[in-house]
């Protein structure tokens, strides 16, 4: 296929502000905005914008050649000084519930969107600035954000991708050369900051909130609008939209979010913020804030400060915060639908969909062709009581063979604990029995030790996006240095395989990232 050579050849489709209403004021003030679904406003300039890093594999589904990415365009455009030809940028209105409360209208505070791309191959692409400047929805923000939490979003958008985990995907990262002011901790100490701005692709950005700010307002005809659009341009295959299509939609956001949910299980991922403006109705993650991965195996973990008392969004609720959300989005459609059964329907198979999809998930990690509960009930009860790590349990897991003695298996896990004084005697002899009825049960199903270390370690991932690395990233970007950016994605690119020279990132935490800023504890500040 042939590559765009030049910015200005990218082949838009702005369908959403085509077909949707917009808001007629056309002054950039913060405010309410009704009857619409999004206000036109350009991205803010910035005097000095620098391209730290842009990921090819997304280059390519923009069909853009390496030269246009390696261009002063490129940075220009990405960093919002310029719109290419078919641009057309708008901030689009939605609300949301905030930890359980709802908060009204939020919308793109620092998001731009630039317009929707179609690919040579005809897939629809949607380009959208985040921390551009401030828009109508920003309240009383300023619309902008800073280089640390733009390199988490880059890097972990790309390693969730690698990872096989549904999201949204980062095209490019950019230092404004401007400073932001921002208190990381909300403590009375205001720093400035590099500015920097990420350009992140998907095939749509609608969340929960856009439907829910509609309903909220009584808006039904933008919202049986809204969702019309949604369903012809997001779920063509569910056919024109109808009643019952309309809950066969619903439906199917269901089944994609616990999907979704069921991955960030799988690999250890605490989002952090899972309000419900933070939920992509197509099943993405979004919104890559104060999330963190889980390091010692703790169902309670949270990384978001500002969740610290309730742990609303801890590791382990995120199943029933999902569903929560869910629910408050069928609020949201009832008024399409007009009967609760098609949304309680839904709703249910959410529940089955990740039931089911969990303990294949479940049994896939331990290598197992069935899921037994007893078996995996005992194991996540055994994790969290000492510190364990997830990542190098599961890993080192599959090198325990079926002829393995249980201190031979033992032996094969020490790797994965954090503080060894903590493996009792009484503990070890709980592991021992876990280990010995699991070796029972990979001498019944009767696969090759090879083959089935070969299956669990493609989806027992061997390099994540430790909250530690991405920390040491930032402490360098800071610095002006940018080579560990460049060095995580290479690395998070094949995060099922062994690299050579790349075992030191699939170590455990250090001690001194227990309690550091950034590594265990991060505000929505950013
Ligand atoms: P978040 O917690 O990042 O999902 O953001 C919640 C809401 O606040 C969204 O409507 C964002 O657009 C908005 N927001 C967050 N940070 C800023 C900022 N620096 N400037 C303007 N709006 C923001
Ligand atoms: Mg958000």
């Amino acid at each position: 296929m042939k590559k765009i050579t030049h910015l200005d050849q990218l082949n838009f489709d702005n369908r959403f502000v085509r077909e949707l209403p917009a808001d007629e004021e056309p002054l950039n003030t913060r405010r309410q905005v009704l009857g619409a679904c999004y206000s036109r406003v350009l991205p803010t300039k910035v005097i000095n914008p620098h391209c730290i890093i842009y990921a090819q594999e997304v280059a390519d589904l923009l069909d853009l050649s390496p030269e246009v990415c390696a261009s002063d365009d490129f940075t220009q455009v990405f960093a919002g000084n310029r719109l290419a030809q078919g641009m057309d940028a708008y901030a689009t209105c939605y609300g949301g519930h905030q930890f359980g409360n709802w908060a009204g209208q939020l919308g793109d505070g620092r998001a731009i969107n630039l317009g929707d791309v179609i690919n040579q191959r005809g897939e629809r692409w949607a380009l959208q600035l985040k921390g551009a400047g401030a828009t109508p929805y920003s309240r009383n923000s300023d619309g902008l954000a800073v280089l640390r939490s733009s390199v988490r979003e880059f890097l972990c958008s790309e390693a969730m991708y690698h990872l096989g985990v549904p999201t949204t995907r980062a095209l490019s990262l950019t230092l404004t050369g401007e400073t932001v002011i921002r208190d990381m901790f909300y403590d009375g100490n205001p720093q400035a900051e590099f500015g920097a701005v990420v350009c992140r692709v998907a095939p749509s950005f609608t969340r929960f909130g856009h439907f829910q700010i509609l309903a909220a307002r009584s808006d039904t005809d933008l919202l049986k609008q809204l969702a019309d659009y949604t369903i012809r341009t997001d779920f063509p295959e569910l056919g024109e939209p109808s009643t019952a299509v309309y809950a066969q939609w619903f439906t199917e956001i269901c089944r994609r979010t616990a999907e979704m949910i069921v991955h960030w299980q799988r690999v250890g991922f605490v989002h952090g913020v899972m309000n419900t403006d933070n939920m992509s109705i197509l099943g993405l993650t979004i919104d890559y804030g104060p999330y963190g991965w889980l390091e010692n195996y703790d169902p309670d973990w949270t990384p978001n400060t500002t969740d610290a008392d309730e742990r609303r969004y801890r590791f382990g609720n995120q199943p029933a915060i999902a569903f929560w959300n869910l629910v408050q989005l069928a609020n949201a459609l009832y008024p399409l639908i007009k009967r609760v059964e098609p949304l309680k329907a839904g709703l249910a198979v959410y529940n089955d969909t990740f039931e089911h999809a969990w303990q294949t998930m479940m049994a896939a990690k331990l290598g197992l062709s069935i899921f037994d509960e007893a078996l995996c009930n005992e194991l996540l009860k055994l994790l969290p009581i000492v510190e364990t790590d997830m990542t190098i349990f599961f890993r080192q897991l599959a090198s325990v063979n079926s002829h393995h003695s249980v201190s031979e298996a033992i032996e094969q896990l020490t790797d994965a604990y954090y503080v060894p004084e903590q493996l009792t005697v009484d503990y070890r002899n709980r592991l021992s029995h876990w280990l010995s009825l699991y070796s029972q049960s990979l001498k019944q199903q009767a696969v090759p030790d090879d083959v089935r270390r070969a299956s669990m370690n493609a989806v027992n991932p061997k390099y994540v996006l430790r909250n530690y690395l991405a920390q040491l990233a930032i402490d360098d970007a800071e610095q002006g240095d940018f080579a560990k950016i460049h060095e995580l994605l290479d690395l998070l690119r094949h995060p099922y395989e062994e690299q050579t020279n790349k075992q030191h990132f699939a170590t455990k935490r250090p001690d001194w990232a227990r309690q550091r800023a950034g590594c265990s504890m991060l505000s929505c500040s950013s």
